[in-house]
C-alpha cells in the first residue's frame, strides 16, 4: 500500500456480490490495456505511418457510413459528425501524428495519444466556451482511430497475466466474457447498470463487480490497492490497515454463509406447503453447465447462445454449434436445456460483423429481428439446435418477440430446416418445445394470442423492465429508477402468467428478478411455474422457497397489488418477510 495514500471511498451500483481485495489494473478508455510507448526501427517508419493512415481511413469510412445513415429527422445533428470528418484530415491532428512517428520513431498508438493530448490542451485554453467544448470532438475522433489501430487487441482482456481487479471506463459483454477467473478477481467500471449484460456475466462468473462509478478510471492509479464490495456497490481505494482487516473478515464471513447455503442446494425446492418449483440456471457458455449442476439447478432455463459468436472474426458453422449444444444437452440429460436463439445487437454487438449504426440500438435490429433479416445465419443455428435436440431434452426459446408474425415466420423456417435435415438424413428432432421470451410490453399485452402459437413463455424482466419503464438497463444515470417492484412491472408479470394459465401453457422467468429473494413471495403468489437464474443464486432461492408457503404468498400478493409504488411494496416485503430475508446470501 502506498505510504502517502489516503483512503478514498467511491459509491456505485452493485453489479455482482462478493468482496475482493487486490491491485488495480486499468483498462484504457479505448478498451485496450494502457497504451504503451515503444521505439520503432528507422526502417519500420514507413510501415508504421501506413498503419496509422490505414486506421484513419477505416475510421473515416466508418464515419462516412454513419453520416450517410443518419435519418432525415436527425440530419441537423449530422453537422457535428461532419466536423469530425474534417478533423481526420486536419494538418494539426493527422499531419502531426505522422510527423511524430517520422521524427521520434515512436509507435502509431503513442503518436496518436500525444497528438490528441496536445490538441485537446489547445482547445481547452480557448476562452470561448463553444470552442472549448470541441475538445470532446478530438477525443471521439481519436478513440475511433485508436480502436482501428489496435484492432483485435481492443478485447484482449484474456491476455492479462497477473492477478488483478479490472478498472475500466466501460466493459462490453464481449470483453467481460473473456475474463479469466484465475487472473481477474473482480472489476469496476465508470459506466453500466445492474441489469446490463456486463453485470449479468459478472454474477455468472461469481466475481464481485461495482458499476456506474462515474470517474473511477480517472481517480484510481494502476497497481493501487483497492477493495471491491460488490453487494454494497462500494470501492475503497488505498484502504487503511483497519479497513483491510475489516474487509478481510467480511470476505471470510461471506464465503462461509455461501458455503452453508450451498450445502442444501441439492435438496428440492418445495414450498413450506409442499408445492415443487423448478429452479434452473442461466448460462452463456457450455463450461457453465458444471456450475448449474454444482449449485443444484434443475436444468438450463436460459442458454444465451450469442456468446459463442463473440470475440471472433467468423461466424461459427453448423457443426461447431451442434457439437456445443449437443454437449450441453447430454451433460444435463434428462433435465431440460432451453437454447435461446441469437440475441445479438442492443448492447451485445458481435465483433467481426458489420453492426448496424443505430441511434437507439436497444430498439433496433436486435435478436429475432436480426435473425429474420439474416435467414442464412438463423437457419444455421436452427439446424444445429434441432440436431442437438435428438441427443437430449432441448427446448427452443425466441428472444424479443413483439408480435405473432415473428413467431409464424420462425416456425416456417423451423419447418424448412427440419425438411432439409430429413433430406440430409441427419438425426434431429422437430417436436422440440418452442417458447418465447416475454420481454417487450407488446408481447405481454397480447400474451393470450401468442400463447396459441407456442409451448411456453419465459419472462425476461431485464428487458421487460427496460422497455416498460423506458429505462436503459445499462445507463447509470437512470439506474435509480430501474425497479422490478414497480407496480406496472408486477401487473404485467401477473397478466402474462394469468394468460398462460388460461391457455394451459407454463410461464417461466429467466430475467434477473428471478434471482432476487425479495421478489420471491410475489412471484410465488402470482403462480410462476419455474425460475432460471445465474447458477450462484440457485441455492439461496431454493432455500427461501422452502420457507415460504404458496397459500400465504397468494394473500400477500393481494396486498402487493394495492401498492402504488416500488418503495411501498418494498416496505411491505420487509414487514412481512424481513426476518427470513436477512438470512439469505
Ligand atoms: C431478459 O431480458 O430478462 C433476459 C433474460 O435476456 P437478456 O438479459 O439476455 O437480455
Ligand atoms: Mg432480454
Amino acid at each position: 500500500m502506498p505510504v502517502d495514500a489516503n483512503e478514498i471511498i467511491l459509491r456505485g451500483i452493485s453489479g455482482s456480490p462478493g468482496i475482493c481485495i487486490g491491485k488495480a489494473y486499468l483498462v484504457d478508455r479505448e478498451g485496450v490495456d494502457v497504451i504503451e510507448k515503444y521505439k520503432i526501427n528507422p526502417e519500420s517508419v514507413r510501415k508504421e505511418t501506413d498503419r496509422f493512415k490505414t486506421a484513419v481511413t477505416k475510421a473515416r469510412n466508418e464515419l462516412e457510413d454513419t453520416i450517410k445513415n443518419v435519418p432525415e429527422e436527425l440530419r441537423h445533428h449530422a453537422a457535428i459528425l461532419e466536423t469530425h470528418l474534417l478533423l481526420h484530415k486536419d494538418k494539426m491532428f493527422y499531419g502531426k501524428a505522422i510527423d511524430l512517428i517520422k521524427t521520434e520513431h515512436i509507435n502509431a498508438e503513442w503518436a496518436l495519444k500525444e497528438t490528441t493530448a496536445q490538441a485537446k490542451a489547445m482547445f481547452n485554453d480557448i476562452p470561448d466556451p463553444y470552442l472549448k467544448s470541441r475538445a470532446a470532438d478530438i477525443e471521439h475522433v481519436s478513440e475511433r482511430i485508436m480502436r482501428n489501430l489496435v484492432g483485435r487487441k481492443a478485447v484482449n482482456i484474456a491476455g492479462i497475466d497477473k492477478r488483478v481487479i479490472l478498472v475500466a471506463h466501460n466493459l462490453s459483454p464481449a470483453q467481460t466474457s473473456q475474463i479469466q477467473l484465475e487472473k481477474v478477481m473482480g472489476f469496476i467500471t465508470d459506466r453500466g447498470g445492474r441489469a446490463s449484460h456486463t453485470a449479468i456475466i459478472a454474477r455468472t462468473l461469481e466475481i464481485p463487480a461495482v458499476l456506474g462509478l462515474d470517474n473511477a478510471t480517472s481517480i484510481i492509479k494502476n497497481d493501487a490497492i483497492i477493495i471491491v464490495d460488490g453487494a454494497a456497490g462500494i470501492v475503497i481505494i488505498n484502504p487503511e490497515e483497519e479497513t483491510l482487516i475489516r474487509y478481510d473478515e467480511l470476505a471470510k464471513k461471506y464465503a462461509l454463509r455461501k458455503a452453508d447455503i450451498l450445502r442444501t442446494s441439492a435438496q428440492p425446492a418445495k414450498s413450506a406447503d409442499g408445492q415443487a418449483f423448478s429452479i434452473m440456471g442461466n448460462i452463456e457458455l457450455p463450461e457453465e453447465v458444471v456450475a448449474v449442476k454444482d449449485h443444484g439447478g434443475d436444468g438450463i432455463g436460459l442458454y444465451r447462445t450469442e456468446f459463442l459468436y463473440m470475440n471472433r472474426d467468423t461466424f461459427p458453422d453448423e457443426q461447431e454449434l451442434f457439437l456445443q449444444y449437443k454437449e450441453v444437452a447430454e451433460l444435463m440429460y434428462p433435465q431440460p436445456v432451453t437454447i435461446r436463439t441469437l440475441d445479438v445487437n442492443g448492447d451485445k454487438a458481435i465483433l467481426g460483423m458489420e453492426t448496424p449504426d443505430e441511434v437507439n440500438p436497444a430498439l433496433g435490429l436486435r435478436a429475432i429481428r436480426f435473425c429474420l433479416q439474416k435467414p442464412g445465419i438463423f437457419k444455421t443455428q436452427l439446424r444445429a439446435i434441432l440436431r442437438a435436440a435428438a441427443f437430449g431434452n432441448v427446448r427452443l426459446l425466441l428472444p424479443m418477440i413483439s408480435g405473432c408474425e415473428e413467431i409464424r415466420e420462425t416456425i416456417q423456417l423451423i419447418d424448412q430446416v427440419a425438411n432439409s435435415l430429413r433430406k440430409d438424413q441427419l438425426p434431429h428432432n422437430r417436436d422440440i418445445k418452442i417458447g418465447i421470451m416475454i420481454e417487450v410490453p407488446s408481447a405481454a399485452v397480447i400474451a393470450d394470442q401468442l400463447a396459441d402459437l407456442v409451448d411456453f413463455f419465459s419472462i425476461g424482466t431485464n428487458d421487460l423492465v427496460q422497455y416498460t419503464l423506458a429505462i436503459d438497463r445499462g445507463n447509470r444515470q437512470v439506474a435509480y429508477l430501474y425497479n422490478t417492484l414497480h407496480p406496472a412491472v408486477i401487473r404485467m408479470i401477473k397478466f402474462v402468467v394469468d394468460a398462460g394459465k388460461k391457455k394451459h401453457i407454463k410461464t417461466f422467468m429467466c430475467g434477473e428478478m428471478a434471482s432476487e429473494v425479495i421478489s420471491l413471495p410475489i412471484l410465488m403468489g402470482i403462480g410462476i411455474d419455474a425460475l432460471s437464474m445465474a447458477p450462484q443464486s440457485i441455492p439461496s432461492i431454493k432455500n427461501m422457497i422452502r420457507k415460504i408457503s404458496v397459500s400465504e404468498s397468494r394473500l400477500f400478493l393481494k396486498e402487493v397489488l394495492k401498492q402504488t409504488s416500488a418503495a411501498c411494496t418494498m416496505r411491505l416485503i420487509e414487514d412481512t418477510y424481513g426476518k427470513m430475508l436477512k438470512n439469505g446470501v
